[in-house]
C-alpha cells in the first residue's frame, strides 16, 4: 500500500525527519490561507504539491494544459492561482500512464533556499535478506538513472536487522553524501529517523528524494526532506490500523479493491484475454502460455486453492468489468480442490452474468470427470481445452476472431 507524500510526512516526522513546514487543503482557498500563514512567518517562496500516488510530478503536465505538478509561488495570489488549476484536474507523469490521476488535494509548504538535492532510501535488499539504505549525490531524479549512468554516485549501508542501523554507518552515509561539519551529525540523526520510520511502519521502501541541504536567510545550511514517498507492506497492514486507516482507495485500481473484498488475488493488466486460475504459480504459467502463443493477458487471477463456487461468480464479475476482455482462459488444477465445484461454480457464474465473450475451460485432477461432464450438459457455448497448451492456443484464436 502507498502513501501520500503528506501522510509520509506526517509518519517521519514522528520519528524527528525535519520537513518543510506546511499543510494538506483541497481547496484553492484553503491552499492560500496555508500560504498566508507561511509568508507570515517568514517564507519568501511557497511550494504548491499535487497529492497524487504516483513520482514525476515535478515534470508532469496536466491534462487542462497547465504545466507542473509542483509549483512555486513567491506571493499568496500565485499559490492560490496554481492551486485552482490543479485541484480537481487529471495531472500526467512518467509514472501515471497516460490516463494520469485526478488531483483531490495539494501540500502546500514553504520553498526553502535550495544549495543541494540528495538522495536517500531504505529498502530490503532480497537477495542480502537484509534492510539497505541507499545514499546518492544525484538527488532530485530518478534512481534508476542514476544507477544505469552513474552507479558510483550511489552508496549503501546494509543493516543487520537485529542491531538496527548504526550510529557509525548512519555517519559514513553522511559522508557520502558529500556533507561535512555540522551537517554529518544532523544527517546521521536523519538517516537514522528514516530507517526508524521503516522498520516501524513494516515498510517495503521508505523514499526522500529530494533529500535537500538548504540555506537560511543568515545562510545557516541544514538540512531538509522535500519530498517522501512510503511503501507499506500489504502483508504487515493487519498489525498497523493506524496506517490502513490512510488509505486512498481513489488511486487503487477498483476492479482490484473488489477482488480483494471477495478474497481473491487479482492484478489487472492491459491485454485482452482473462485468466481465472487456481495458486499464484499456475496463474503465472498461464500468464506466460497466452504470451507464448500470442495474446496478451488481461490479468493475474488466483482464486486460491479452496474457492468456493460464490467467489468463482466474484471472479467472473470482474473479469467482465474490464471492457478489454475479449476472451476468458479458466484453468484450473484439482490438487486440493474438487473440479466439479468450479465446473458448477462456472456454469453459475456464466448464466448469472449471460456470458457471451468466448470462454475456453481447462479442468484437471481431483474429480475432473464430473466436473467436464457437468460442464458438457450445462448448455453453455464453452470451449475445452485438453493441456494448457491447447487452451491457450484456443483462446488466443477465440480473442482475435
Ligand atoms: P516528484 O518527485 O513527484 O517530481 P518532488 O516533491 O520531488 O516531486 O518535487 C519535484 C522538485 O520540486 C524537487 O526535486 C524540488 O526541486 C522541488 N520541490 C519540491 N518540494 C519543494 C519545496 N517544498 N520547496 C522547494 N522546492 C520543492
Ligand atoms: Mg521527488
Amino acid at each position: 500500500m502507498n502513501l501520500h507524500e503528506y501522510q509520509a510526512k506526517a509518519l517521519l516526522q514522528q520519528s524527528g525527519v525535519a520537513f518543510p513546514p506546511g499543510d494538506v487543503c483541497d481547496t484553492p482557498s484553503a491552499a492560500k490561507a496555508v500560504a498566508d500563514k507561511l509568508f507570515a512567518e517568514g517564507a519568501t517562496k511557497v511550494a504548491v504539491k499535487s497529492q497524487i500516488h504516483a513520482g514525476g510530478r515535478g515534470k508532469g503536465t496536466f491534462k487542462n494544459g497547465f504545466q507542473g505538478g509542483v509549483k512555486i509561488g513567491a506571493d499568496a495570489g500565485e499559490v492560490f492561482e496554481s492551486a485552482k488549476a490543479m485541484l480537481g484536474n487529471v495531472l500526467v507523469t512518467r509514472q501515471t500512464g497516460p490516463e494520469g490521476r485526478r488531483v483531490g488535494k495539494l501540500l502546500v509548504a514553504l520553498a526553502p533556499n535550495i544549495v543541494k538535492e540528495l538522495y536517500l532510501a531504505v529498502l530490503l535488499d532480497r537477495a542480502a535478506s537484509r534492510p539497505v539504505v541507499m545514499a546518492s549525490t544525484a538527488g532530485g531524479v530518478d534512481i534508476e538513472e542514476v544507477a544505469a549512468k552513474t552507479p558510483e554516485k550511489i552508496v549503501r549501508e546494509h543493516v543487520d536487522p537485529a542491531l538496527g542501523l548504526m550510529p557509525f554507518q548512519a555517519r559514513k552515509l553522511a559522508v557520502g553524501l558529500g556533507l561535512n561539519g555540522d551537517l554529518i551529525g544532523q544527517a546521521a540523526r536523519l538517516i537514522s529517523g528514516v530507517y526508524t520510520t521503516w522498520w516501524q511502519c513494516d515498510a517495503t521502501l521508505v523514499e526522500i528524494n529530494p533529500l535537500c541541504v538548504v540555506a537560511g536567510n543568515d545562510g545557516k545550511l541544514s538540512l531538509l526532506a522535500l519530498d517522501s514517498k512510503v511503501s507499506v507492506d500489504d502483508n504487515a497492514l493487519f498489525r498497523h490500523p493506524d496506517i490502513q486507516a490512510l488509505r486512498d482507495l481513489a488511486e487503487e485500481a477498483p476492479l482490484e479493491t473488489e477482488a480483494a473484498r471477495s478474497g481473491l488475488n487479482y492484478i489487472k493488466l492491459d491485454g485482452n484475454i482473462a485468466c481465472l486460475v487456481n495458486g499464484a504459480g499456475l496463474a503465472m504459467a498461464t500468464m506466460d502460455i497466452i504470451q507464448h502463443y500470442g495474446g496478451r493477458p488481461a490479468n493475474f487471477l488466483d482464486v486460491g486453492g479452496g474457492a468456493n463456487a460464490e467467489q468463482v461468480t466474484a471472479a467472473f464479475e470482474i473479469i467482465l468489468k474490464d471492457p478489454k476482455v475479449k476472451g476468458i482462459l479458466v484453468n484450473i488444477f484439482g490438487g486440493i480442490m474438487d473440479c466439479n465445484v468450479i465446473a458448477a461454480g462456472i456454469v453459475a457464474a456464466a448464466k448469472e452474468t449471460e456470458l457471451t465473450l468466448p470462454l475456453v475451460v481447462r479442468l484437471e485432477g481431483n474429480n475432473v470427470l464430473a466436473g467436464k461432464k457437468t460442464l458438457a450438459e450445462s448448455g453453455l457455448k464453452l470451449v475445452t481445452g485438453d493441456s494448457m497448451a491447447d487452451a491457450a492456443q484456443k483462446v488466443v484464436k477465440a480473442a482475435k476472431s
